[in-house]
């Protein structure tokens, strides 16, 4: 198949929409396999590691996990992030702000040697776009978007917003939370209106991050300082308040230094002042799950098969092991001569992902149930229940595993 034809139409072993953190991650392990790989990204021009604006962090951030960068240098992106900005933390500190209860966790305790980095999303998409960018078995299709998919006996055809044609066996969906490919595919979403959005932002504390995320809880509000070290200056942290719509839009019209003393309250000023130092932010946050992740020659990954609450920070976490858990099933049917976008192979994919990302989404609620609960009651239970296990070594540990990734079968690439 030849994935250079400049043609209107071209055949491919797998198009993917959507060049965001999953679909770039996917692209690269397919291509590395030898898969003629489509990407088709709505955004013009690709970050690269040498278009990084990094005198300022950018506001959206994620906290990965000791998994997800296995899985990066397994892609070689992880060298590229390193010379960029990533920012590890050894130790987490959670309290309830309505209480006493608190519960720490450090690496030491995990038996690890870092819980995990915090990485700007543009770090992370720019040294996965360097892999695939000028990759043989790659054509980058930007600027572009899915208008219409249609089925065949072999596979589907997409037709983008320029004209241009596309088939494969396989199409796989990674166009984000509104996905327009799963829309096209007719598949429904369960969604969960959390009732809150997320404040992001960029800040300097009077005191160092010592390498500690930091979350409280706030009536169920979680507010996080995640650390970020930039040029050597450990002062730095990224923020994700989740709040109500309304006080969301509140703090995002406040000047920098009324925002910066909001914070510093909200925070117990655990870090001392809070100065605000990058642009502010807000995001609607609703999980969704969709019905299904797959029919026949079309699967759905990262946030257009599930869209997760920031609380613990998982959501692209879980979207890169979709990718490597369908990469693998799909260049295992490919090399013994298998149809690799039959429904069967990829009915294996959905089985491996369902239950941990269903897991993780209904935590994510009964964490927010529990935090936000004002009822006395359990408020002493919470308080109770936090501060008794903080001090269990062998549940934290399970804790731990859970949240830095280690669960289940993990594909070869992730190990
Ligand atoms: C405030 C906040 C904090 C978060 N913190 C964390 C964290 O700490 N840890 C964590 O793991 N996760 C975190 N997340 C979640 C994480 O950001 C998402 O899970 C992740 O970005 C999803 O990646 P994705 O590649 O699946 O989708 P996206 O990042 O949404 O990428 C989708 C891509 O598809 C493109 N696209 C969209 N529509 C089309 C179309 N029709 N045609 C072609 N291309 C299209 C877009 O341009 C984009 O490049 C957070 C989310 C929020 C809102």
């Amino acid at each position: 198949m030849n994935q250079k034809n400049d043609s209107k139409d071209a055949a491919f072993d797998v198009v993917i929409v959507g060049g965001g953190m999953v679909g770039a991650a996917l692209c690269a392990l397919l291509a590395n396999a030898g898969m003629h790989v489509a990407l088709v990204e709505a955004q013009n021009t690709p970050l690269l590691p040498a278009t990084l604006k990094l005198t300022q962090p950018t506001p959206r951030v994620s906290a990965l996990t000791p998994v997800s960068q296995r899985l990066l240098t397994w892609l070689n992106a992880w060298p590229a992030m390193v010379s960029a900005r990533v920012t590890p933390y050894h130790a987490m500190h959670v309290w309830d702000g309505e209480g006493s209860g608190e519960i720490r966790f450090s690496a030491d305790e995990a038996g690890v040697l870092v819980l995990g980095h915090i990485v700007e999303n543009d770090v992370t998409l720019a040294a996965l776009n360097a892999q695939i960018a000028g990759h043989p078995k790659v054509s980058r299709i930007n600027g572009a978007r899915v208008e219409a998919l249609q089925t065949t006996a072999t596979g589907r055809w997409l037709e983008l917003n320029n004209g241009r044609k596309l088939h494969a066996p396989l199409v796989v969906a990674a166009d984000g939370a509104r996905s327009a490919l799963r829309a096209l595919a007719e598949i429904e979403v369960s969604e969960d209106d959390m009732g809150q959005h997320a404040v992001v932002t960029t800040v300097r504390c009077e005191t160092p991050h010592a390498g500690t995320a930091r979350q409280v809880f706030l009536a169920g509000e979680p507010l996080a300082f995640l650390p970020l070290t930039v040029a050597g200056d450990d002062h730095y942290c990224s923020i994700v308040w989740s709040t109500t719509p309304d006080r969301a839009k509140a703090l995002c019209e406040l000047s920098a230094d009324a925002l910066g003393a909001a914070l510093g309250n909200a925070f117990e000023h655990r870090l001392g002042q809070v100065e605000v130092r990058g642009s502010t932010h807000r995001f609607p946050l609703v999980q969704r799950h969709a019905r299904e992740y797959v029919q026949p020659h079309l699967a759905l990954v990262g946030d257009a098969a599930h869209s997760i609450h920031p609380l613990a920070g998982q959501g692209v976490n879980l979207g890169l092991i979709d990718a490597a858990v369908l990469a693998e099933e799909v260049i295992q049917a490919w090399r013994r001569g298998a149809p690799w976008g039959d429904e069967r192979i990829l009915t294996r994919y959905e089985r491996r992902r369902r239950g941990d990302n269903a897991a993780m989404l209904g935590l994510m609620k009964g964490f927010k149930l529990l935090f936000g609960a004002q009822n006395p009651a359990l408020t002493l239970a919470r308080n109770v229940g936090m501060s008794g296990m903080n001090r269990l070594v062998p549940i934290k540990r399970v804790l731990m595993r859970q949240a830095t990734g280690e669960r289940g079968r993990l594909p070869t690439s992730c190990r």
